[in-house]
């Protein structure tokens, strides 16, 4: 039985074990990939990002992808803090209620310590002045 030194080797390295958590397209949550999600779909989710700026000038695609959220239109591209699943303050939940009669929502450090990252790309066009009758 012989075996080559490379065999090893012979196969690509890509990472086998991308996890997708979840996918919004237009602000509805697309249903939940399994555990088992490839890079193949990484991949299309990523072109799906690339694709619709370019595609329609009104669609705007959001990626919740870690511990961040991601939104592009034509306008802007955003990335959002989110809440840390194994927060062992809020458990994801992003904050608690304080207060007794009324209560508040208090934010967790998890995600609202962190700064909103804004990329802008095309001007918003300005509100006109007068009405248009
Ligand atoms: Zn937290």
């Amino acid at each position: 039985m012989s075996t080559t030194p490379f065999a090893a080797f012979t196969e690509p390295d890509r990472p086998k074990n991308l996890l997708i958590r979840a996918i919004t397209v237009g602000g509805s949550q697309l249903p939940r990939p399994s555990r088992q999600a490839t890079a193949c779909r990484l991949r299309a989710a990523l072109l799906v990002a690339a694709a619709v700026p370019l595609a329609a000038a009104t669609a705007a695609v959001a990626l919740r992808a870690g511990h961040w959220r991601l939104y592009a239109d034509r306008h802007r591209i955003n990335l959002t803090p989110q809440p840390c699943r194994s927060c062992p303050d809020c458990q994801g939940a992003g904050g608690w209620w304080v207060g007794g009669a009324n209560p508040e929502m208090e934010a967790c450090g998890c995600w609202a310590n962190r700064p909103e990252l804004r990329v802008r790309l095309l001007p918003v066009p300005a509100w006109p002045d007068e009405p248009p009758f």
